[in-house]
């Protein structure tokens, strides 16, 4: 029996912009991700199994809400691994401790079954290369990729096109949720009512922007990160999902350098220079009833 214990790290976009929609209506993006310390545990125990007997796959999670059965990202992940490298005669429990707001828009499943692919991997000695675990987890969802790759990136494609880039300089995130939960499909669904589809006029990628900030990122300046930030969803999301916008607010008045919903939303983060104000922006939140954490960007 073998047992392995991985981190698996939450992500924010720093930028995130809509440059296209192909004909199967998948969007592509254009944006910066970057891996952040707040993470939840993935636990992989191994055991063979013996002849004739059928593997067993299970999985426990700490949050009740969320699936434990074969919907889970986790058990996904590890099906598609043992049918890429027929390691599967194996019985697998997978267990996630987990500390990442659930469809927040901060690659909770995705990190997970990256966690999963990386550990099935290492725990059957490195069958696979991490471009060929890149491309099983693109089959699993669009940021698995990157979870698999980590720190800070830019993703292009549908996000399974990464290039390294500057990481967000060292500072203090507080990631607040509101809970008020933002279906991923719906939010692409209301963008395309307002930018025709895409597939026109109607919107114009912000290509300098990203461009600008990814030169603030590489000289190392949080406030210029912070001038190009970007994400097309908060116009989707913000005028529906009022907890999120005066949580952005709230995060600037209270010192952050930048404040910005992550992903599709709604949990939205601030960057701030100084931690003791990071900790007392999160204090403040939390004595509203909204979970907040203080994190860090982790640099590869
Ligand atoms: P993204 O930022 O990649 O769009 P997200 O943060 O919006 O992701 P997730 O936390 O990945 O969303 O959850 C999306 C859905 O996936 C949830 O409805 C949840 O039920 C399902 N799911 C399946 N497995 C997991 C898992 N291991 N962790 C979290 N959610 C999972």
């Amino acid at each position: 029996m073998a047992t392995l214990s991985l981190s698996a790290p939450a992500k924010i976009n720093l930028f995130l912009d809509i440059t296209g929609r192909r004909p199967d209506g998948y969007h592509t993006i254009s944006g910066v991700m970057q891996s952040v310390s707040l993470c939840d545990t993935v636990t992989l125990t191994l055991s063979p199994a013996a002849e004739g007997e059928e593997p067993r796959r299970t999985l426990t999670c700490t949050n009740p809400d969320l699936p434990t059965d074969g919907k889970n990202l986790g058990l996904r992940a590890a099906e598609a691994f043992f049918a890429a490298t027929g390691k599967g005669n194996a019985h697998l429990h997978i267990h996630i401790e987990k500390r990442i707001p659930a469809a927040a828009g901060m690659a909770g499943g995705s990190t997970d079954a990256a966690a999963v692919l990386k550990g099935l991997n290492e725990l059957t000695g490195r069958p696979l290369t991490s471009e060929e675990l890149c491309r099983i987890g693109l089959s699993l969802g669009a940021d698995v990729p990157f979870c698999v790759t980590g720190g800070a990136q830019i993703t292009e494609g549908v996000g399974e096109i990464l290039t390294p880039c500057g990481p967000l300089p060292p500072c203090y995130l507080v990631i607040a949720c509101a809970g008020e939960g933002v279906s991923t499909p719906a939010a692409y669904k209301k963008l395309d009512e307002m930018y025709e589809n895409f597939d026109g006029t109607a919107y114009i990628s912000k290509t300098d922007a990203l461009v600008a900030q990814l030169g603030a990122l590489k000289n190392c300046d949080l406030c210029g990160a912070g001038k190009y930030a970007y994400n097309i969803f908060e116009a989707a999301v913000l005028p529906t999902h009022s907890k999120a916008g005066n949580i952005k607010r709230t995060l600037v008045e209270v010192g952050a350098v930048f404040a910005m919903m992550s992903g599709s939303g709604p949990s939205v983060f601030g960057a701030f220079d100084d931690e003791k104000a990071a900790r007392t922006a999160a204090e403040l939140l939390q004595n509203q009833d909204i979970p907040a954490w203080v994190c860090e960007p982790i640099v590869k």
